[in-house]
C-alpha cells in the first residue's frame, strides 16, 4: 500500500491499531480525501478521541510546548495520582506557567476535605519538581467544577494559547469533550492543526480572543494500575462511583490484603482501626501476618482477587511507615488508600513493583 495522509490533520495512516494516531478502517481507505478516525469523528460528531504516545515522542512533543508562551493545563487522576505523573514536565514545558487539575474528584467521600487534597496535591507536585500556579479539583465525567477549570485557565493563561496534557485515562478526552459541548461550536470550527515540524497533530478549539485551546495526544504511563492487569480486572479496581468506607479492628501482627494488589502489615502496638477505602469488587482478606507470605503465594488470584488467576504482577515492594499524624492515609495509587487511626502506628505496605505507595494526613 502506498503511504497515505490524513487529509484533515497530515498524520500519517495506519489500519492495524486502532488506539494509536493515524488509524483508518481499510474501508475509509476506499473515500477520497482519506481522513484518521479522529478526524473523522471530530468532523462528523464534534467528538474528540483519545490517541496516546510512547516516551521519545510524547516528551519531543512537550519540548515543543517550551518553544511557545502558553498556559499548559496539566491532567491528574486524583485516585492514581502517581500514575499520572509525567516525570519531567516542568522542564520539558520550560518557562511556561502549569496549572495542576485533579480530575474524578467525584470517587472520593463527600466528606473528603478539597483543602486536604489540593495540599497533598501540591506537596507531590513539589516532589516531582513541578510547581504549579494553581491546583484545582473537577468531576469531569460528573460535569463537576468544570466552570472553576475553565474560569481559572482564563485567569491564568493571560490572553496566551493553552496547552492541555496528561497521560492516558486521566480523563483528558472527557474533558476536553465537554468544553467542546459548552462552546456549543458547529463542526467548522474546531479544527486540527499539524504542530510545525512533526507529524504530530492537535486538536485547536478556538477561544473568544483568536486563541487556542489544544489538546494533545497523552502518554502511556507504565505505572499506571491499568497496565499491570487486564481490562476486565481494571473494571474492577477503579470504582464507578464513591468508594465507601470498610472499617477493620486489626490487633498486632495482622494484615490486610486487598485483592492480590496490595497488602498492610500492621505492626503495632495495640488494638487500632484501619479504615479501607476502594472500589467494592476488590475483595479484602485478613490473616496473621505470619500466616501473609504462604497466603498470597497459594492464593493470589483466587481468594486473593483481582487480579484473575495467572495473572502474572511484578513482585511486590515493601515500604515501611511509621505515623506521626493525628489519622494517616496509606496510599496505593490507582487501587485506594487506607486511613490508620492515631499516631505512633507501625505498617509495612506492599504492592508491585511500579505502583506508587505513599503517606499522607488523612484528607477525611
Ligand atoms: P483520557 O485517556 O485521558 O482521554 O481519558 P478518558 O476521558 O478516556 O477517561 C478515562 C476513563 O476515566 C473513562 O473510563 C472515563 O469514563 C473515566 N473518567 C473520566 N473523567 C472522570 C471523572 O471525572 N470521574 C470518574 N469517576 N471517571 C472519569
Amino acid at each position: 500500500m502506498d503511504e497515505l495522509y490524513c487529509a484533515g490533520c497530515g498524520v500519517k495512516i495506519q489500519t492495524n491499531d486502532p488506539n494509536a494516531l493515524g488509524y483508518a478502517p481499510t474501508s475509509a481507505l476506499q473515500h477520497d480525501p482519506v481522513v484518521c478516525q479522529r478526524c473523522f469523528r471530530l468532523a462528523h460528531y464534534n467528538e474528540i478521541q483519545d490517541v496516546s504516545l510512547t516516551g521519545d515522542d510524547f516528551l519531543n512533543m512537550l519540548s515543543r510546548i517550551s518553544e511557545k508562551d502558553a498556559l499548559v493545563v496539566y491532567l491528574v487522576d486524583l485516585f492514581d495520582i502517581a500514575g499520572s505523573w509525567v516525570p519531567g514536565l516542568q522542564r520539558f514545558v520550560g518557562n511556561n506557567p502549569v496549572l495542576l487539575v485533579g480530575n474524578k474528584q467525584d470517587l472520593f467521600p463527600k466528606s473528603t476535605n478539597p483543602n486536604k487534597l489540593i495540599s497533598w496535591m501540591r506537596r507531590s507536585a513539589h516532589e516531582q519538581g513541578l510547581k504549579p500556579v494553581d491546583v484545582v479539583l473537577m468531576s469531569a465525567a460528573k460535569n463537576h467544577g468544570l466552570d472553576d477549570v475553565a474560569s481559572c485557565i482564563d485567569y491564568y493563561r493571560k490572553g496566551r494559547d493553552v496547552y492541555v496534557v496528561g497521560t492516558t485515562n486521566v480523563g483528558k478526552s472527557t474533558f476536553i469533550n465537554h468544553l467542546i459541548q459548552q462552546l456549543g461550536s458547529g463542526d467548522s470550527v474546531i479544527t486540527t492543526s499539524k504542530f510545525p515540524g512533526t507529524t504530530l497533530d492537535f486538536i485547536a478549539i478556538p477561544l473568544d480572543d483568536d486563541r487556542n485551546l489544544y489538546d494533545t495526544p497523552g502518554v502511556v504511563n507504565d505505572h499506571q494500575v491499568a497496565h499491570f492487569v487486564e481490562t476486565r480486572d481494571y473494571k474492577k479496581i477503579m470504582p464507578g462511583k464513591e468508594v465507601k468506607p470498610k472499617v477493620f479492628q486489626l490487633n498486632e501482627n495482622q494484615t490486610l490484603f486487598l485483592g492480590g494488589l496490595a497488602r498492610i502489615d500492621y505492626i503495632g502496638p495495640a488494638k487500632r482501626s484501619l479504615i479501607v477505602y476502594a472500589a467494592g469488587s476488590l475483595l479484602i482478606h485478613r490473616t496473621k501476618m505470619e500466616q501473609a507470605d504462604d497466603l498470597y503465594e497459594r492464593q493470589l488470584g483466587r481468594l486473593l482477587a483481582p487480579p484473575s488467576e495467572g495473572t502474572s504482577l511484578p513482585a511486590m515492594v515493601r515500604y515501611d511507615f511509621r505515623t506521626d499524624e493525628p489519622d494517616s492515609d496509606v496510599v496505593f495509587s490507582g487501587l485506594g488508600w487506607i486511613t490508620i487511626k492515631g499516631k505512633g502506628a507501625r505498617v509495612s505496605a506492599y504492592a508491585p513493583k511500579g505502583i506508587g505507595v505513599s503517606l499522607r494526613p488523612s484528607i477525611i
